[in-house]
């Protein structure tokens, strides 16, 4: 976040900053995230889980604007920004068809942020560039969370992906965590995996060769001293899953349409696949699922990633609320 003049107060309403490490903060990447603090998250994530259920809506937020600004389409993040921020009081200002905005007229990421900010208290940011979110939170004076640049990160996915594995397994440590398809360009993999090296866990990587998690995030998982496995087949690696995460082949960054083609039917999770996972293995996906995952599995109570669009809006709701000073 850039700093000038036009700075705002930062004087918090309550304690001092170690009380609140996320007022007034961009959420670019996981890697501002130490294992404290995701216990505040989730500690935040429960009490607006356990408030939505009590009383719907509430003011923690009121008054307070979120700029929604999506370059890439986006169901389950925009409408969940939108909901977490409605839910606690606040309004939206929805920009997710850029090209009816003044990007179709050339404006620059930098002058479209420094617009928003003027309007808005934060700046949600999805665009198909790698380090979009850095560059925005380098111009804008309000926050800005990252909502996936392009192969790069999704820290909020991240997030509550990691609080859907806490509450359908009751922990995370000590866990094998199986990440399954699109390896290479899937950034919620990349933020999940990254966010996995603050934890005692195995993790399993199961991909087409030219689709293997980048070196880049496999030295970082090397340095955090955290064991993995690479392979090509489920079958080698399903059976000691507690977790299966299944991404889509992500066609819109492929420059080569026959290599996208010739990978994207490489798995397909069915009943005969969960009749060999373990009997409380947990099967997730960021969704939007394009045939990775038979509907067929979708009665199956290890079938989670319902309740994990869900958890979401909880996540979302909390990282809010801290960001803007409530929680
Ligand atoms: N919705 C997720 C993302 O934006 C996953 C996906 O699109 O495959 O990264």
């Amino acid at each position: 976040m850039a700093r000038n003049r036009l700075t705002p107060n930062r004087h918090l309403p309550f304690g001092d900053r170690q009380e609140a490490p996320f007022y007034g903060k961009d959420i670019l990447g996981v890697g501002q995230f130490r294992r404290a603090d995701l216990h505040d998250v989730f500690g935040v994530a429960h009490e607006m889980r356990e408030m939505v259920a009590r009383v719907g809506s509430f003011d923690l937020l009121k008054g307070k604007i979120l700029a929604n600004l999506f370059y890439e389409p986006s169901t389950r993040t925009m409408s969940s920004f939108t909901a977490a921020m409605e839910r606690l009081g606040g309004s939206v200002i929805p920009i997710s068809e850029v090209h009816y905005s003044s990007v179709a007229k050339g404006e620059s990421l930098p002058d479209t942020v420094r617009t928003l900010e003027c309007y808005a208290d934060v700046i949600v940011l999805r665009h198909p560039s790698l380090g979009a979110a850095a560059e925005a939170a380098r111009y804008a004076r309000k926050p800005v969370i990252n909502a996936g640049d392009g192969p790069g990160e999704h820290p909020t996915q991240a997030l509550l992906d990691l609080f859907t594995i806490h509450e359908e397994l009751g922990t995370v440590d000590g866990l094998t965590v199986t990440m399954l398809g699109d390896l290479k360009y899937g950034r919620t993999v990349h933020s999940l995996a990254r966010l996995l090296c603050q934890y005692d866990v195995q993790l399993r990587f199961v991909s087409p060769d030219s689709l293997r998690l980048p070196e880049k995030v496999k030295a970082e998982l090397d340095e955090a001293g955290i064991r993995y496995e690479e392979t090509e087949a489920l079958d080698d690696v399903l059976g000691q899953s507690d977790v299966l995460y299944v991404t889509r082949v992500q066609k819109e960054r492929f420059d080569d349409l026959a290599h996208y083609e010739s990978v994207k039917g490489a798995y397909v999770i069915d009943r005969d696949t969960m009749s060999r996972a373990k009997p409380n293995m947990v099967l997730m996906h960021p969704l939007p699922r394009v045939g990775e995952i038979a509907m067929e599995v979708d009665d199956d109570p290890r079938a989670a990633y319902f309740r994990q669009m869900e958890y979401g809006l909880y996540v979302r709701m909390a990282l809010l609320a801290m960001v803007l000073g409530k929680a």
